[in-house]
């Protein structure tokens, strides 16, 4: 049976299909088996499978793990911890081949290779058996990825290519293999990782598998949702309601994963504001500058939004590379909240009031869903639910959330709304994967010369560049263009420069 959180993957899936159609989506899925099968399984293989299964489990109602003896059986209970409404089968048309699997009548190989990611339709890619596991969890996204568009775009054929090797390490793709650097045995410094949602997930998942010893702080102030399963890899059905942070440490580790359950400014304060290395997985512009401006050493930041995803390792604040601050620069294209919010429900007439009930909280009133009610031209039946709650509830549950509009509405008004953006699992842990290989890499290169920016569409084949530097754009804008904030930077760490 379909999971719990079916609707939000259906909030996810209309926004990257086009012409979304609710019914189409769900029957497919009910139609759908996946198969995943591995015969040896190596260390890296084990990596791999582990991601792939706790992707899979989570949208497809029906999985065929074919795998022998115990990694088997450990990989259905870790299916049904998931989904206990999972259904297990034995055979499938269509799936992922890791190593030297059984093959499916339409399959996708995967395979890793230290900090490589393999992944094609031909024929079976080696699992290497090192303690790395970036490749193996690049390479299991990679591989969700392409078994999500052959599902779902029917009429997509995809192009016969050489098989895609990917390097973390580079965050681009190679054509033999590539650069390769041995673990570090510790962090350089501590480590904060800011957000313990879908990406932090996919971050702590690599990081919590890496034997590199050190101290990483996981902050977040939130609870877990049910609607949050969908693409929280490291969550399972019993999880609803736990502590993000907690849930997100609970796993022993080699590196100490110390939780905070509290605002980044609250831990800040608690802990000090000198920190070498901080890494963003946040929904918010807003939240992801204001942690830049609280001048960790380096900090790497990692996003999803409609079209790709991604992670920048940003290089010395004030020097030349851009700082996190430069990428959410308002260019006047970007609207506020609350004229998107107003917007989306059809009322720019009356935004004040808009504004007001944004700041303050205080629920909505019916005069003003009839108004809406009025702007879609829906019944007001529809929108009563939500006399008594949150603009913000009204604007995320009933526009974002389809209770309101239908979904293939909302995939293009959520489009506009980067912040409400619904990504899918696979997205969201690849992002945090590569989150969590800029700390290692920044551990044994140190901090980069110049912002370095990845990004990939999983909708596509990965393209031959998604690897660019990033200069600051110095037009006075910017807090790295303010004298305080440099000063305190240089004041914290030394000259600016000196990493
Ligand atoms: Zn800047």
């Amino acid at each position: 049976m379909l999971a719990d959180w079916f609707a939000r993957s259906a909030v996810a899936a209309a926004q990257v299909l086009e012409g979304f159609d609710e019914d189409r989506f769900r029957t497919h899925l009910e139609d759908t088996v996946v198969g995943i099968s591995a015969a040896t399984v190596t260390q890296e293989g084990d990596a791999l499978l582990d991601m792939l299964v706790r992707l899979a489990a989570r949208l497809y109602p029906r999985l065929a793990i074919v795998v022998r003896g115990e990694p088997g059986e450990q990989l259905a209970d870790l299916a049904r911890t998931i989904n206990p409404q999972l259904e297990l089968t034995d055979s499938a048309e269509l799936g992922v081949v890791v190593g030297d699997g059984e093959p499916f009548a339409k399959s996708t190989f995967a395979g890793c290779d230290g900090w490589d990611a393999l992944v094609g339709t031909g024929g079976p890619l080696p699992t290497g058996d090192s303690a790395n596991p970036f490749g193996a969890g690049a390479a299991a996204c990679l591989a969700g990825a392409a078994v999500f568009r052959r599902v779902f775009l029917p009429d997509w054929s995809e192009p016969h290519e050489d098989d895609l090797r990917f390097s973390v390490l580079t965050s681009e793709r190679l054509h033999a293999s590539g650069p390769t650097a041995a673990l570090p045995e510790k962090l350089a410094g501590e480590a904060v990782l800011v957000g313990a949602g879908a990406i932090g997930h996919g971050a702590l998942w690599a990081l919590r598998r890496v034997p590199v010893a050190g101290r990483v702080h996981v902050v977040d102030p939130e609870r877990l949702e049910l609607s949050n399963m969908q693409r929280y890899v490291l969550s399972e059905r019993a999880d609803e309601d736990a502590v993000k942070v907690e849930l997100a440490t609970r796993t022993p580790a080699r590196l100490a994963l110390e939780p905070y359950q509290g605002e980044l400014a609250a831990f800040l304060a608690a802990h000090g504001y000198a920190w070498p290395s901080m890494l963003l997985a946040l929904d918010s512009a807003r939240d992801r500058v204001s942690a830049q401006a609280s001048l960790p050493q380096w900090v790497a930041n990692a996003w999803t939004q409609p079209g790709d995803l991604g992670v920048a390792s940003h290089s010395c604040f004030g020097g030349d590379g851009a700082c996190v601050g430069c990428m959410y620069l308002p260019d006047g294209a970007v609207k506020n909240e609350d004229q998107l919010v107003a917007e989306a429900l059809g009322i720019p007439h009356l935004l004040m009031q808009v504004r007001v009930l944004l700041y303050t909280g205080r629920a909505v009133e019916r005069d003003l869903l009839q108004a809406v009610a009025q702007a879609i031209g829906r019944p007001l039946d529809v929108l009563l639910p939500f006399e008594g709650r949150t603009i913000r509830d009204l604007y995320v549950e009933g526009f974002c959330g389809g209770q309101v509009l239908p979904l293939g509405e909302v995939g293009k008004l959520a489009t506009e709304a980067q912040d409400m953006h619904v990504p899918l699992a696979h997205q969201s842990a690849l992002a945090g994967v590569l989150l969590g290989a800029a700390l290692i890499r920044c551990t044994i290169e140190g901090v980069p010369e110049i912002t370095q920016v990845t990004r990939i569409d999983v909708m596509r084949p990965l393209g031959p560049h998604v690897t660019q530097p990033l200069r600051a754009r110095r037009d006075g804008r910017c807090i790295c263009d303010d004298h305080d904030f440099y000063a305190a930077y240089a004041a914290k760490y030394g000259r600016v420069g000196d990493a």
